[in-house]
């Protein structure tokens, strides 16, 4: 490829304005690597959303080119692992914060931190599942490190028709778990209730200020919200229960005591999706293929062309998209 399309995220040193365009590349101005993919699919993360609107400092080099995830094909290869031709899929490094990212015709990284295309998925798929998915199967296996497993009692899941939420239903439903998944979405009880989730709480009642200790009502959550909601889902849960903490959609602060952990033993268990060890990002991949009904993947994708990226991120943060967004790269 002598040349190639890419959304780029630039910054005027002066006013410290953020500014974002499509923009014409070639190879020589990608950064160091050695694998050259070809794009095929990206996704929309909260956290692309931030990037491209600048909303918080997640680029953290610039000009910067968006996007932490994609499904690509290998072009170029001088790691040993990879050949021209190979499938690959890529999350997180730093890739759209500090090293070139998703949002190109072509990306330049490390062989070490791909994987090969998990068997049985396409890079459509993958990309479905994309951060968001396979952070959400990150905090399924977190649970059940710490020993919840199904019949244990309901997992609670804030911001459940988002990207992490509606994964961690889809696939804590599939696991023979009840789950109880918080909204602010009225509108969107139905593709909850579709996706396996036995309950529904409004968002309402989990963004109060938190008292020490609530009724325990949750054997273990999937937050991807943070703050007053992230408090009150430790002070609601029973005792000897988990609570994995994914995000900060609702904010950075968690205003809690140690009322849960000493008087209830809960664990908090912290998900870092951007610096797994590759084995446990392959056995989280692996056990995607084998947990995740491709159905209910289906009926959380939605697909955009390359053109619709700058508004999905304005729409990700507004809190107006549902499930999962995929780019098409073409
Ligand atoms: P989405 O925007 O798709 O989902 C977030 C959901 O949170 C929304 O859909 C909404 O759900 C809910 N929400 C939004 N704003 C608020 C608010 N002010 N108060 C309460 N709930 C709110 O984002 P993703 O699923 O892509 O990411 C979710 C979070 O997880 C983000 O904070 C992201 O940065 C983080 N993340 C972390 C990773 C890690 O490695 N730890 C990896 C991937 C994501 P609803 O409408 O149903 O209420």
């Amino acid at each position: 490829m002598d040349s190639f399309k890419a959304l780029v995220v630039s910054r005027d040193e002066e006013t410290k304005e953020q500014s974002v365009a499509e923009t014409t590349l070639t190879p020589a101005d990608l950064m160091e690597g050695d694998v050259d993919i070809r794009v095929d699919y990206s996704t929309v993360n909260y956290k692309d959303g931030l990037a491209i609107t600048g909303k918080l400092p997640v680029v953290r080099r610039f000009p910067m080119i968006p996007g932490i995830d994609f499904a690509g094909t290998v072009e170029a290869s001088t790691h040993a692992d990879f050949k021209a031709g190979d499938k690959v899929v890529l999350n997180g490094w730093g890739v759209g914060e500090t090293h070139l990212g998703a949002y190109s015709q072509m990306a330049r990284v490390s062989g070490d931190w791909l994987i090969p295309l998990p068997d049985g998925f396409t890079g459509a798929e993958a990309m479905a599942i994309g951060t968001a998915g396979y952070t959400a199967m990150l905090a399924v296996m977190a649970l059940e490190r710490q020993g919840v497993a199904a019949g244990s009692g309901p997992i609670v899941v804030t911001g459940a028709a988002g990207g992490v939420g509606s994964v961690a239903v889809s696939l804590l439903s599939r696991l023979g778990h009840e789950v109880i998944a918080v909204t602010g979405r009225e509108h969107e009880h139905d593709y909850l209730r579709g996706l396996g989730a036995s309950d529904i709480l409004d968002r309402a009642e989990l963004s109060a200020p938190p008292k020490l200790l609530g009724k325990e009502r949750w054997a273990g959550a999937i937050d991807a919200v943070g703050g007053n909601t992230l408090a009150n889902v430790l002070a609601m849960t029973r005792r000897g229960g988990a609570v994995a903490a994914c995000g900060n959609a609702g904010g950075m602060d968690l205003p809690t005591s140690v009322a849960p952990f000493i008087l209830r033993g809960v664990s908090l268990i912290g998900i870092d999706s951007v610096y797994q060890p590759k084995p446990r990002r392959i056995e989280a991949w692996s056990r995607l293929a084998r947990d995740l009904d491709r159905d209910k993947l289906a009926a959380i994708t939605t697909t955009l062309p390359f053109s619709g990226l700058v508004n999905a991120a304005h729409d990700i943060l507004a809190g107006k998209v549902r499930g999962r967004l995929v780019v098409e790269i073409d």
